[in-house]
């Protein structure tokens, strides 16, 4: 007789309700204290339908959590100089407390040289230079979102990485790379899995704690994961469909992430308390 097991869930979608919650309360206390409601930049250049789509979406979770969101559309035209000033501007705007560039921005824009006009501390999706040093030095900061919101997701369903062995297949400067150190600073022990990693499965096979950040549906299978192992399925392609193949997945993990459902409205709700965060501060109340 055979018996298939299956991994308790984790309620991305719950504990970012949680999360926005409490980041309401305290951006009613701070509008409450000074008269000023936090508020959030955002900044999107050209009509990519998903960044369209992910930037309102962004904004009505502001709306609800009473952060005011102010937003600058910008045409596919615009050039890595237009867009620097745009967002030097915001960060000279004493009304501004945080600031999202919606990206990938197209590919004629230095995207690295727009990041860097954010000033650091309105830098709540955690994009710039700054921001990824105060991590990597555990000094304060911000997060890049996902990650923040990974930890956060961890720390809900009571997963101490101490002393685990954490996979993140994946590399990326927003996702993958701050998502291993931010376990690395939680003493995990880290394996970072790329393009070039051969043996990929073998690698996979050693995660207690597995983070998929790859952009490929269904990449990692259910037959690599170790039984009873946590995996956080970061991808999001297209067909709502995650990194790893849940289906298989789901009967050898302990927990598992859904897509979506999972790490996705983590993510939002890291960028609403980060702005709340950056806005105390920069009110002086923190
Ligand atoms: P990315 O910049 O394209 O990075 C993908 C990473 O995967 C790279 O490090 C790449 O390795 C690695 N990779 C690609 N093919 C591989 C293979 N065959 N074997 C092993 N590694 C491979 O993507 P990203 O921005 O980090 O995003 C990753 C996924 O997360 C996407 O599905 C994206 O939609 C999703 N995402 C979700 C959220 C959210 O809020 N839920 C936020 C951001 C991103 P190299 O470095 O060697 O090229």
């Amino acid at each position: 007789m055979s018996t298939t097991s299956s991994a308790r869930l984790m309620d991305g979608t719950a504990h970012a309700r949680r999360l926005v919650d409490e980041t309401a309360v305290r951006a009613a206390g701070i509008t409450r204290r000074t008269g000023t409601r936090p508020c959030l930049a955002t900044v999107l250049v050209g009509e990519d339908p998903a960044s369209v789509t992910y930037v309102r979406m962004k904004q009505a979770r502001c709306e609800k959590a009473g952060i005011a969101s102010r937003h600058i559309e910008l045409p596919a035209t615009t050039t890595t100089d237009e867009l620097v000033a745009a967002l030097e501007g915001l960060s000279r705007d004493p009304d501004v407390h945080g600031i999202l560039l919606q990206h990938p921005v197209g590919p004629h824009i230095d995207e690295r040289a727009a990041f860097e006009a954010i000033a650091p501390e309105k830098d709540v999706d955690g994009v710039t230079v700054s921001s990824f040093a105060t991590m990597s030095f555990g000094l304060p900061g911000f997060v890049s979102c996902t990650p923040g919101g990974i930890m956060r997701l961890l720390d809900a369903y009571e997963v101490d990485p101490a002393g685990k062995r954490a996979v993140v297949v994946g590399r990326s400067a927003i996702l993958g790379k701050p998502a291993g150190m931010l376990l690395l600073a939680r003493n995990a022990t880290v394996t970072y899995c790329h393009s070039y990693t051969t043996d990929l499965s073998s690698a996979v096979r050693e995660a207690d704690i597995l983070v998929a950040a790859v952009g490929r549906p269904r990449f990692i299978k259910g037959e690599d994961i170790k039984p009873g192992a946590v995996v956080i399925d970061a991808g999001y392609n297209p067909g709502n469909v995650g990194d790893v193949d849940f289906d298989s997945a789901v009967t050898r993990a302990g927990l598992i992430t859904p897509v979506p459902g999972g790490v996705g409205p983590m993510t939002i709700a890291v960028l609403l308390a980060q702005t709340v965060d950056a806005a105390e501060r920069l009110l002086g109340l923190a």
